[in-house]
């Protein structure tokens, strides 16, 4: 019943939502049990407003496995980091970028001891991926501490591991999607350096794509997902307890660590920006991580937001 109730207050949002019911099977998107996924789980939860599209969560563990099913067509879709979709498309992969995941949300953690970036000069700093904003961001705040990614020990972990390493003093600090950076400071074993939004606002960091594949089969039935996605978006920043409930089974989380994740994450407004989009391709470039990454055009699908 609460979930009609949400589904209901959720549709009341909609100011032009597609009518028609016309038997969309099933599209499989890929997530990683993440805050920053929260529009494809709040979507597929509250699937019964899709108009006939049925939402198939596929759950993955790690960035690496994500990438794979998705650039082999296993999966329709992802909610997947914005560079790893570049590189995809880089390389020839047929998919499209539709909406962002979220907009800011990512924090530095550090250790108690350190207390600004030169601090981490010689320190050993943990990213999940090179592949990702969160390489970008440790690459402009050492920027502009005079130093560079040269001056730091970069470590890949899978993000639940993060914690406990900077815990066990392993790493200094580690820059990650969301809840992990929450989860260091609701355990009180590390604290916030910066937030994503002081370094670089309306950073762009996950991304929903879909296979070529599927949006040249399933045209219309793309468009509903995505006008449901669209809708969630702005639902979750309005219903932040509801949504915990409605995705608690994907999470797994406390609410204690939910609640400080999401005061750092935006999820309002998903269309993909050719200026933010473009100033992240100049990021891209400057880092060193792509020499030719795809253009707005190439890139982002516009037509479905
Ligand atoms: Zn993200």
């Amino acid at each position: 019943m609460k979930k009609l109730f949400w589904a209901a207050t959720l549709l009341s949002l909609s100011l032009a939502g597609c009518k028609e019911n016309r038997g969309a099977g099933t599209i499989k998107i890929g997530y990683l049990p993440i805050t920053h996924s929260l529009p494809v789980l709040t979507a597929a939860a509250l699937q019964e407003e899709s108009d006939g599209v049925n939402i198939e969560l596929v759950k993955f563990g790690s960035w690496t496995d994500l990438s794979d099913a998705l650039n082999t067509g296993r999966i329709d879709g992802a909610s997947v980091l914005v560079q790893l979709a570049m590189k995809a498309r880089e390389m020839g992969i047929g998919l499209k970028a539709v909406a962002l995941g979220h907009t800011d949300g990512n924090v530095v953690i550090v250790a108690p001891d350190i207390d600004s970036a030169a601090d981490l000069r010689g320190k050993t700093f943990a990213i999940p991926h090179r592949q990702s904003s969160h390489y970008l961001l440790l690459n402009q705040l050492l920027g502009e501490a005079g130093l560079s990614v040269n001056d730091v020990e970069i470590v890949e972990l899978a993000p639940p591991d993060m914690p406990y390493a900077l815990s066990s003093g392993q790493i200094a600090g580690y820059c990650v999607a969301e809840p992990f950076g929450a989860k260091a400071v609701e355990a009180g074993i590390g604290k916030v350096l910066f937030e994503s939004a002081d370094l670089w606002e309306h950073s762009l960091c996950c991304v929903l794509v879909l296979g070529d594949e599927y949006l040249v089969n399933n045209h219309a039935a793309a468009h509903r997902f995505v006008d449901l996605y669209k809708r969630v978006g702005q639902y979750i920043d309005a219903h932040r307890d509801e949504v915990f409930e409605l995705t608690r089974g994907q999470l797994n989380i406390d609410k204690q660590v939910y609640d400080i994740s999401l005061r750092w994450i935006s999820f309002g407004d998903l269309a993909i920006g050719r200026d933010y989009y473009d100033d992240l391709v100049r990021r891209v470039r400057e880092a060193g991580l792509s020499t030719a990454p795809p253009s707005w055009e190439q890139f982002v699908d516009p037509s479905l937001y």
